[in-house]
């Protein structure tokens, strides 16, 4: 018995960001401030030009008014990355999956109706299996379908989520991003607001949009002035935002099967073929652990060693394939220990809604927060980020 209900929900998470997914429709708003236009005589300042960073400044471009984006790093995207370097096909190295009903693309970039215009591919699975740390076993197809059915999700077809978010939200207003920026002090204790940043520059804002991960937060690298409240504080700490990474290994041949679930003590990992329904020639396989399991991998203390121990529990799994395979390419990229990310993703649908009320909270009506945490519809990872970033900018806008 405990052998079935460890194989469900290895099954369940396998799909997508393996989590369970907030794809009701219903729950999601008719409009969003793109479709409306606004009036404002202030400089509004956002910081971090992630999707929801993003999302928020084209309201404000559409409107013409006066805000500009900083940004720590040298690039725009935040967790959403690309790479067209290891495959015949571009691969996501940050987020993947739609976990949404695919109808949130169209209010992300403020189409209506309820075409899409982009090519998905579902993520229903056909072969998997799960391992146990000794033992490899395949599962049966009927969980595979059972999953999908109960939860389906996409992908994109020949695109990512980093080039969705570049067409429809970062082309309109990358022009005023300033990069290598890094936000470390916010003094909103006076009418006009202080924006300082590692290179000693300082902004003068009347409003301030903070995008920053929640792990950027709980590090307390951005001081504010005054202070945060307990609350605010409270929630912070109590919603985890685990370590993790995402590895893409590259194949001379297809040896494993669409996905693998492994069973892990806390937190997760999984394998997964990144090339899955892609037309694609090249083999690459995903490997996406986060939590506990994400800090042995860490232990190991270089990369080398991480990508060695991945190809030796792949050659237990697979017969001594994957070494003999292993073209040698790969890319690692540890989000976890990223010093702009701090960790992987939240969930605003798994959190207590008293700490997602606290999160949401505006700072005197002058500093307001956006993200996928801070999510009002509770939808997960960019569409989330998006759709809180286009209402956090409505708020701080209409707000006196
Ligand atoms: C490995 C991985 C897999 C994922 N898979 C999926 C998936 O399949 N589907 C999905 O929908 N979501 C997924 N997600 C989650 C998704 O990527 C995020 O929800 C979304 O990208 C968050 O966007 P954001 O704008 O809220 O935050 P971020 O993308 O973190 O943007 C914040 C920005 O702020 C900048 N910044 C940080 N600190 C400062 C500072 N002090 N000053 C100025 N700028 C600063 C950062 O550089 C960054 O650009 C995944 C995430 C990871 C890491």
């Amino acid at each position: 018995m405990h052998k079935v209900i460890f194989l469900l929900i290895s099954i369940i998470c396998l799909s997508g960001c393996f989590e369970w997914a907030a794809r009701a429709k219903d729950k999601l708003p008719t409009q969003t401030a793109l479709d409306k236009t606004y009036n404002y005589d202030g400089k509004i300042i956002i910081i971090g030009a992630g999707a929801s960073g993003l999302a928020a400044a084209k309201v404000l471009e559409q409107s013409n008014l006066d805000y500009s984006i900083l940004e720590a790093s040298d690039r725009y995207g935040g967790r959403l990355k690309k790479d067209t370097t290891l495959a015949d096909f571009p691969i996501d190295i940050g987020a993947e999956w739609i976990h949404s009903d695919p109808i949130v693309l169209n209010l992300m970039k403020g189409k209506k109706g309820e075409d899409i215009d982009e090519q998905l591919l579902s993520y229903r699975l056909e072969n998997t299996g799960s391992w146990d740390g000794q033992k490899y076993k395949e599962n049966r197809p009927w969980l595979n379908n059972f999953v999908y059915n109960f939860m389906p999700e996409s992908k994109f077809k020949n695109s990512t989520w980093y080039d969705f978010v570049d067409e429809h939200l970062a082309q309109y207003v990358k022009h005023n991003i300033k990069y290598n920026q890094r936000v470390t002090e916010i003094d909103y204790s006076d009418k006009k607001i202080i924006i300082k940043t590692e290179n000693n520059e300082n902004y003068v804002a009347d409003k301030v949009l903070v995008t920053v991960s929640l792990g950027v937060l709980k590090s307390n690298s951005i001081k504010f002035t005054p202070d945060l409240n307990a609350e605010m504080k409270k929630a912070i700490d109590a919603i985890s935002f685990d370590n993790g990474f995402k590895i893409v290994l590259k194949f001379a041949d297809k040896f494993y099967p669409d996905a693998i679930t492994c069973e892990v003590e806390s937190g997760e990992k999984v394998y997964y073929d990144i090339a899955f329904k892609k037309d694609a020639q090249t083999n690459v396989l995903g490997v996406l652990c986060r939590g506990d399991e994400a800090q042995k991998y860490y232990d190991l203390n270089s990369e080398k060693k991480i990508i060695d121990n991945i190809l030796l529990e792949l050659d237990e799994m697979f017969d001594e394939q994957a070494s003999k395979s292993f073209s040698g390419e790969y890319i690692f990229e540890d989000w976890g220990r990223h010093k702009f990310t701090l960790g992987t993703w939240t969930q605003a649908s798994l959190e207590k809604n008293s700490h997602l009320k606290a999160l949401n909270q505006s700072l005197d009506n002058k500093v307001y927060f956006a993200g996928e945490i801070y999510d009002q519809y509770k939808q997960m990872g960019v569409p989330g980020a998006v759709l809180s970033g286009y209402y956090s900018i409505d708020k701080l806008i209409t707000e006196e």
